[in-house]
């Protein structure tokens, strides 16, 4: 007989939808309506190769909360009996709601141990719900798209244990779940999206002609000549791996075509950067060596990494530069001034028409999107916080000292962690950039953005 995993959770968070994905046929019915009746169905899933039996429930279908705790019982009891794991389904776009939290209660007195899963989490409109779900108890929720079919991989870790047999039901005490080793779901082969923004006259389409070694786009002395593509697919020769890397080029003036070139090119330029950032993995920089950072560079470098982007900066038409490394270090003294989220961003000196450093640009982003997509296992995160914590035990405001608990990684692309411990709202941006850095340096992300949010379980 195989396992049983049987799927739990209020109307229309996406239950019918998870079993069709897991069993792989189009059996169960699935409606936009919520409270669609359907009796408890059986299917034979797959799970990237892991077998078990799925078992989708009905019976929550009652939102009356005086009759609801009797209901769950009759409805659900007998069915997680015989279930090995429950995978509770919550809605991370609409967030926990009472009736989340009226059947985490239940769950919780039951012995069967839970998964948690927050499903529509793809795009990053599920964010907020994932966040909540961490405080329902069940640990850290899988993010989850049973539309989308995203999330696998992280499932198939977090049921493993239960289904073949060497987990340990700890879901009473909120404790980080175990991970697997190797759970990365990201493919440091696959098409890197790069987008190269910058001033008037910075010199992206000399560059990108450059990369492209062909003369496919215009380029003249004349600032914010139009082209005619946004998007540019191609191979770069990598010459360490001796293989050619899938690149899509990102070119964003071609869109300011559709505006007149005499309109405020300065503003366009951000405006540009804002429409790359939307497509872009990594967004590349380019500073004019003879003009330096200005004010507008900074401008366009806090953007993207408000958006949660990686960042590099070139600074371009090195072959002309006055004072170079003056210059090299003025620029980097002033980033580091004036970007306050993230210090060390990467800094490279190149000439679009030399062809010099271009090669970097494309090694330094594959390597800074392999940082901004990595996962940190839960207890490798944990083992570090507990030395950052004794090194530099947190504040003690009004005598009460702040008690951070444990730390878990949400999300990459970028990494977002998610900390719990209790007089938190108390606890000092110093701290918080503290922790930060340390992820930062020690835990190899480098000089992505990093989000941290904080949680006090309820
Ligand atoms: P159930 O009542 O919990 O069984 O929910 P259904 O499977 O019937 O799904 C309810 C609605 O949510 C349907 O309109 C689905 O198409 C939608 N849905 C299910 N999974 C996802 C998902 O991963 N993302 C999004 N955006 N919608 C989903
Ligand atoms: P864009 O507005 O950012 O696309 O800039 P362009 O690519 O049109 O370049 C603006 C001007 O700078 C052109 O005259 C280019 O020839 C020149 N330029 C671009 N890159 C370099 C470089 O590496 N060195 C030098 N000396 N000039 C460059």
């Amino acid at each position: 007989m195989l396992p049983q995993v049987i799927i739990i959770g209020r109307p229309n968070v996406g239950k019918s939808t998870l079993f069709n994905r897991l069993v792989g046929k189009k059996l169960a019915l699935v409606d936009d309506q919520p409270g669609v009746t359907r009796d408890r169905r059986f299917g034979d899933a797959d799970l990237l190769g892991m077998k078990f039996t799925i078992v989708d429930t009905a019976g929550w279908e009652d939102l009356d909360p005086e009759t609801l705790p009797g209901r769950m019982r009759q409805q659900t009891e007998a069915s997680l009996i015989g279930a090995d794991v429950a995978l509770f389904v919550i809605d991370a776009r609409a967030g926990v709601t009472p009736l989340d939290e009226e059947i985490a209660r239940y769950l919780r007195s039951s012995r069967v141990p839970i998964v948690l899963l927050a499903n529509k989490a793809e795009g990053r409109a599920g964010d907020p719900g994932l966040y909540d779900a961490f405080a329902l108890g069940f640990g850290e929720p899988v993010a989850f798209s049973a539309e989308h079919g995203q999330g696998l991989a992280d499932l198939f870790e977090a049921l493993r244990p239960h289904i073949e047999g060497d987990g340990k039901d700890d879901h009473d005490d909120a404790a980080p779940p175990a991970e697997g080793e190797e759970e990365e779901e990201f493919d440091p082969e696959s098409v890197l999206k790069l987008a190269i923004v910058g001033r008037p006259n910075a010199g992206k389409s000399t560059l990108i002609n450059k990369l492209l070694g062909e003369n496919r786009l215009l380029t003249g002395p004349e600032a914010g000549i139009t082209r005619d593509s946004i998007a540019i697919d191609w191979q770069w020769f990598d010459a360490a791996r001796d293989g050619y890397r899938p690149v899509r080029l990102i070119d964003t003036a071609g869109m300011r075509k559709k505006a007149q070139i005499t309109e405020k090119l300065e503003k366009m330029a951000v405006a540009d950067a804002r429409h790359a950032i939307d497509f872009a993995e990594v967004v590349v920089l380019l500073l004019d060596a003879t003009r330096g950072l200005e004010h507008q560079d900074l401008k366009i470098a806090s953007m993207v990494l408000e958006e949660g982007r990686a960042l590099m900066i070139a600074v371009n038409k090195w072959d002309i530069a006055e004072d170079p490394s003056g210059l090299f270090n003025g620029i980097r003294a002033a980033l580091d001034d004036g970007l306050a989220q993230v210090r060390g961003v990467p800094l490279l000196a190149v000439s679009a028409r030399t062809g010099k450093g271009l090669d970097q640009i494309l090694t330094a982003a594959f390597d800074i999107r392999a940082a901004w997509s990595k996962r940190v296992p839960t207890s490798a995160l944990n083992r570090w916080f507990d030395d950052a914590l004794s090194a530099n035990p947190p504040p003690a405001p009004g005598g009460k000292r702040i008690k951070l608990r444990y730390i878990t990684q949400a999300r990459t692309r970028p990494p977002s962690f998610v900390m719990f411990g209790t007089r938190l709202d108390q606890l000092p941006e110093s701290y918080r950039r503290y922790l930060i850095n340390g992820i930062r340096r020690e835990l190899g992300f480098d000089a992505v953005p990093i989000r941290l949010t904080l949680r006090s379980p309820t």
